[in-house]
């Protein structure tokens, strides 16, 4: 896979192994058009178009155009230089246009980076919202306090791309920490930003030839900001800024150029003059005199024709069509006695004249004009080519200011929100979270306060399982954690108390049940899918949080898939999981499974109705509490009757996690006895089979039972009465 972004001429390129990495790269990117060899189109072309609702072009492979060779020079493996080498004959082909700002491709490895997959990026909210695909209420909504337009698409590709190295972490939360100390330094550093106008693609305009005057006053003033930028920092610098401060460099040989070249306000138009500074040129500045001065004889020459003729309102004037004339109203036209006027234009109440001197003077100027003005596109054509001369610095310029407010948003949002500095340690995989908060649902949290949790889990155990009812905070408590761990993995402070936490190297989401309508896909199949990635890639360095997996199918094979996964998960994958269900029968698993804890989110019932606590206690909950929020919801106050009733029932019957338990031990027994008649190898008479006959009249009501007519509460219930009359003829 290789990538271009146009307007800032970067160029990268990596291999991947999998489809899935590919789609979850390029969704990062936000990508807006793929370009794919021809020959590959057939077997990934709709699935491109479905999942990633992109432009794709097919191309064809051509020859790398001579002068951009470059690009490849640092690239070995054949695969890469094969998937730039047709991305560029591409834009060479179809921008015609100079693409001198592309810079040389750069290698990168995914690998690097906390892997997150397209759903886990989707699902937690990073950069566009579930709800309507808006910035509203994401990661990057929250943390964007950037002051520049490259600030701001850094900071998306940061929050796409979380570092796995403690080193490189712990450098960014050094300088953001040092913003955070100095308020006043901070608040002059982000005044400056916000001078500084977006360099990277000031730079791509360069590059393409289409910068115009005021673009290089742009970009001077932006280049103006940097000595104050570096004066800043070296002033709070004790050591976290060194790296940074070496590539702050203010290209001063631009930025002295375009302040002795072009003018302070210069017109949009770079074809009419008025761009170059005077002094800047010799010839242009004798042109300008040229042109100074004959106005100036001209406006002498009205006074003179005035006092000639006597004509107070006699005026010298100019258009396009006929240049200088005097202007004499019809009323005064009887004062004019010479012949020395030759007559031009006939306005409704004026005449207009001109004289062989005017003529010649007007001539003059607008040579020297004409002159001027050629010149003048000249001289910035040629300033425009120096300056291009330094886009590399340019580019490497606009990188460095655009991390520096990066950081400067990390630090502002922290301060606001009172976020804390994460450790991390690389011993083992434990967790300790005091008092963390959801970043963006406590700050869109408008009537109540957030209700912070602690998130405790030692080396040792790997799931922590969830109960709660719904709308308690499950879902948030799980998020919550996934978003802290990315943000402090990007270098930003965390909302918690404290925080220590290993390095994950993926983080996997099951959660919620949004149907993947766009791509045909079931709740249930997407569910599944989802949860398989997880399983098949997860480490023990991994983060997995499965929200309510198995309720997109029947009950008993949906929790019969959770408590499978859950043993999968605990016994093979190792990943920290956070694991919320509704099944509360789940909780008894801790019995069986050393590395999993119960934990549930508190409600109470007061008066009959349910209070949400949102808090996080250890242990299982004690009830699903299900009907309870149907009530909430105002559902009819019979059927909430009914169902209770039901649950009664239902309650009163082994649960299913006990059934298979009973059944698991059972067969444990059944293998162990025969292993043991198999030893002796008796004659033992096998045990009767037959069915009695009250059994056989039950098996008979079964089979009579219309089940495709019935609705599912007839059929539960027709069950329970079989099951009823099943007890009573055992106790008989
Ligand atoms: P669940 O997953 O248990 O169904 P959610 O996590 O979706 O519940 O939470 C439901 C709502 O409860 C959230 O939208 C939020 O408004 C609120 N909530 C969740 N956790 C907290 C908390 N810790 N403090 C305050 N409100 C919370």
């Amino acid at each position: 896979l290789a990538y271009a972004d146009l307007s800032t001429g970067e160029l990268k390129v990596t291999l991947l192994e999998e489809k899935e990495e590919a789609f979850s790269e390029l969704s990062g990117l936000q990508t807006r058009e793929i370009v794919i060899e021809e020959s590959k189109l057939p077997s990934i072309h709709e699935e491109l178009v479905k999942r990633l609702d992109v432009l794709l072009s097919p191309a064809e492979m051509n020859e790398l155009p001579n002068s951009y060779r470059f690009i490849i020079e640092d690239i070995d493996e054949p695969e890469c230089r094969h998937v730039i080498q047709l991305l560029v004959s591409y834009l060479s082909k179809t921008q015609m246009r100079q693409l001198d700002h592309l810079k040389k491709a750069e290698r990168y490895y995914p690998s690097h980076f906390l892997k997150m997959g397209q759903e886990a990026k989707r699902n937690l909210e990073l950069l566009t919202s579930l709800k309507d695909r808006s910035k509203k209420g994401t990661l990057v909504w929250l943390l964007d306090e950037t002051k520049t337009a490259m600030g701001g698409r850094k900071l998306k590709q940061w929050i796409d791309k979380p570092l796995l190295s403690i080193n490189q972490i712990e450098r960014r939360q050094n300088m953001v920490e040092s913003l955070i100390d100095h308020y006043f330094e901070r608040n002059d550093l982000t005044d400056a930003l916000s001078k500084v106008y977006d360099l990277e693609r000031l730079a791509g305009k360069v590059a393409f030839g289409n910068v115009n005057g005021r673009d290089l006053v742009q970009l001077q003033t932006s280049l103006q900001q940097i000595p104050a930028l570096n004066e800043l920092l070296q002033g709070i610098n004790k050591g976290e800024w060194d790296h940074l401060l070496k590539l702050l460099d203010p290209v001063e040989e631009v930025s002295q150029l375009i302040e002795k070249a072009i003018h302070e306000e210069p017109p949009f138009s770079i074809t009419e003059g008025s761009l170059i500074q005077d002094g800047f040129n010799e010839q242009l500045d004798q042109y300008r005199d040229a042109m100074h001065h004959g106005k100036q004889w001209i406006a002498s020459l009205e006074r003179e024709e005035r006092d000639k003729t006597g004509i107070r309102n006699l005026k010298i004037g100019f258009n396009k069509v006929f240049g200088y004339y005097i202007e004499i109203t019809r009323s005064n036209l009887s004062k004019l006695e010479d012949d020395r006027y030759e007559r031009k234009q006939t306005l409704a109440n004026a005449e207009r004249f001109i004289t062989p001197e005017l003529k010649e003077k007007e001539k003059l100027i607008l040579e020297a004009e004409d002159r001027s003005v050629a010149l003048e596109y000249e001289l910035f054509q040629a300033v425009r080519e120096e300056v291009k001369q330094y886009i590399q610095r340019l580019q490497k310029l606009a990188e460095t200011v655009s991390e520096l407010d990066v950081l400067q948003s990390f630090a502002v949002v922290s301060e606001q929100n009172h976020y804390v500095r994460p450790k991390f340690h690389d011993e083992g995989q434990t967790i300790e979270i005091k008092e963390g908060r959801h970043p963006v649902v406590e700050r869109v949290m408008t009537e109540q306060t957030y209700v912070p949790n602690d998130l405790v889990m030692k080396d040792e155990t790997t799931i922590l399982l969830i109960t709660g009812p719904n709308m308690s905070g499950k879902s948030t408590y799980m998020r919550q954690l996934a978003l802290t761990v990315v943000m402090a993995q990007m270098g930003c402070f965390v909302p918690a108390k404290k925080a220590k936490l290993p390095i994950f190297d993926q983080v996997y989401t099951r959660i919620g049940a949004m149907d993947d309508l766009i791509s045909g896909q079931s709740t249930f199949m997407v569910e599944m899918m989802e949860a398989n990635e997880a399983l098949q890639h997860a480490t023990e360095k991994s983060l997995i949080l499965f929200d309510e997996i198995g309720r997109g199918t029947a009950t008993y094979d949906g929790m019969a898939l959770a408590e499978a996964i859950i043993e999968y998960t605990h016994d093979r994958v190792k990943a920290k999981t956070l694991f919320s269900t509704h099944y509360h029968e789940l909780t008894v698993l801790d019995e069986r499974l050393a590395h999993l804890e119960n934990v549930h989110v508190g409600a109470v019932e007061e008066k009959g109705e349910l209070v949400f606590l949102h808090k996080v206690l250890s242990g299982p909950a004690d009830k699903s509490y299900g009907i309870q929020v149907a009530k909430r919801a105002g559902l009819p106050q019979s059927l909430l009757a009914r169902a209770s009733e039901i649950l009664t029932a239902l309650e009163s019957q082994p649960s299913i996690a006990e059934e298979a338990e009973q059944k698991r031990q059972g067969q444990e027994e059944a293998a162990g006895q025969l292993a043991l008649w198999e030893a002796e190898e008796t004659d033992a008479p096998k045990k009767s089979t037959a069915v009695s006959d009250d059994m056989q009249s039950l098996l008979n009501e079964l089979e009579d039972l219309p089940v495709i007519n019935m609705t599912p509460l007839e059929a539960m219930n027709a069950l329970y009465k079989l099951q009823e009359k099943m007890m009573r003829n055992r106790k008989r």
